[in-house]
């Protein structure tokens, strides 16, 4: 027998013997037992529920997730831009928990894959399948001082939803000097963010004619991680006169002297260098959230270990996982959940039906790159960094049209298809752009 067959059949046994048990000593089970439970009620979760309910209403799906409010997180970079107000971009989670789901509001604290348990903090919850999608963890405690120094003198940050509308207040006071923008040296979600409030910016200083000198210091050595992409953003730089501090890993930020402490990699080591701020702009540190990272389920660097094209567990077989917290090897965006979604859908449900796992992931992802009030280049790309454009046209290229794809269509689109399970809307002008490109 497989393995996966193996544990196909360990998943059916755990749950017969449960119904056993059930009908003698109902002291011994679980508080609740689902069929399939979703960690996490963000972009991924929402949307694989609501793509599992649309394939089949009868199937008995919960969801877990703490808040009460869900986020549309791709709109917190509008907002430190001054574009749209924050309110915008949230709603509450009750209202985009699929019909037929259960909303369990609570967090998850452990997992214990090897018994089909995840424990909550009110209890246990068993499952037959599982899917993991607790986003991805920011580690401000990782910077000294940043905590402390957040949301106030100018020290912001579109990474959380409490001081984007702090970055707008801060661009549009700015009264000139350093204004420093950073990009770690971890995973993070949505590579492009931590620039894309860069140039929104500058343009607000340009046309409030303040004298400021931009900086971008990554920890990076280029400006984006697929060089098409990045050669387009080396034009934007050098067009806006920003500066450019490569291998700049942000480490502290020292409010009373308003200095940043980067550790910089250099042919001879690492040295600690000290750069004056009059704002800053911290995109932090991020990792897999801590319950993952001390988990069976965890791989290399604490992601949940999942298949790369199938999104199933690498050990459990009725566990899959995507969005910002699995370990596909790609960048991390709302985009990249929306086609794992179906993958894990379809492959799921031919678990069940113990069918072959047939839907197969590429690694597409989408970083719409904001380079000022009235241009994007709609970066898409999949594994190894293979552009896969979605329109006819060169995807390395600012356009207006991709900005306002971003700042008026990818919103609704969103709310309105993406979190209801409908299908991935570029998927209908592919056969538009086969006729085009011949
Ligand atoms: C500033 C910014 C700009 C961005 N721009 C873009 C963009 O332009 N395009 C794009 O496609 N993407 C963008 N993204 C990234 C995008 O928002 C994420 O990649 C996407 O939300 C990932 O979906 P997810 O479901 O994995 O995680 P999330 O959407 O973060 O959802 C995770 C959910 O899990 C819940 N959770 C956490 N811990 C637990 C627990 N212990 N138990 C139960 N539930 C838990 C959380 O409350 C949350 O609701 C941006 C993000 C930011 C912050």
């Amino acid at each position: 027998m497989s393995s996966t067959a193996q544990k196909t059949q360990n998943i059916q046994q755990s749950h017969l013997t449960t119904q056993n048990l059930s009908s003698n000593d109902t002291t011994a089970l679980p508080v609740k037992h689902h069929q399939i439970v979703i960690v996490g009620g963000g972009a991924a979760g929402i949307t694989v529920a609501a793509q599992l309910l649309k394939r089949d209403r009868a199937l008995d799906v919960a969801i877990i997730e703490p808040s009460d409010k869900h986020y549309y997180q791709p709109g917190w970079t509008l907002v430190g831009g001054g574009i749209a107000p924050i309110s915008k971009f949230i709603r509450d989670e009750k209202a985009v928990i699929p019909k037929g789901a259960t909303w369990i509001q609570n967090r998850v604290t452990k997992l214990e894959p090897d018994r089909n348990i995840v424990i909550t903090q009110e209890g246990e919850i068993e499952y037959d399948y599982l899917v993991v999608c607790p986003g991805i963890q920011i580690d401000w405690h990782l910077i000294k001082g940043l905590k402390e120094a957040l949301g106030k003198n100018g020290v912001t940050s579109n990474y959380s939803k409490d001081y984007a509308p702090y970055t707008w207040e801060t661009i549009k006071n700015f009264k000139g000097g350093n204004a420093i923008f950073t990009h770690p040296a971890t995973p993070i979600k949505c590579g492009g963010a931590p620039q894309k409030v860069m140039y929104l910016a500058d343009d607000i200083f340009k046309s409030n004619k303040v004298d400021a000198t931009v900086m971008f210091c990554t920890a990076g050595a280029s400006m984006f991680s697929v060089p098409e992409y990045s050669a387009s953003l080396d034009k934007v730089v050098a067009r806006r006169q920003i500066v450019t501090k490569f291998k700049h890993n942000l480490k502290e930020i020292k409010a009373d002297t308003q200095e940043a402490i980067f550790a910089v990699t250099t042919d001879s080591g690492t040295e600690e260098v000290s750069l004056h701020y009059d704002m800053i702009h911290v995109a932090p540190p991020m990792s897999a959230p801590d319950f993952i990272k001390h988990s069976p389920l965890a791989g290399a660097g604490g992601w949940v270990d999942v298949d790369k094209e199938t999104l199933q567990h690498t050990r459990y077989a009725n566990v899959f996982a995507l969005g910002d917290a699995s370990s596909l090897p790609t960048s991390k965006t709302a985009a990249a959940a929306r086609k794992q979604a179906p993958v894990a859908v379809h492959n799921l449900l031919a678990l069940i039906r113990s069918k072959p796992l047939s839907a197969k992931y590429d690694g597409y992802t989408c970083c719409p790159l904001i380079t000022g009030y009235n241009s994007a280049i709609m970066a898409e790309f999949a594994y190894g960094g293979k552009l896969a454009p979605s329109f006819p046209l060169d995807p390395t290229q600012e356009r207006y049209s991709m900005y306002l794809a971003k700042a008026r269509v990818l919103p609704w689109l969103y709310w309105n298809r993406m979190l209801k399970g409908k299908g991935f809307e570029a998927d209908i002008l592919k056969p538009i752009n086969k006729l085009v490109r011949r």
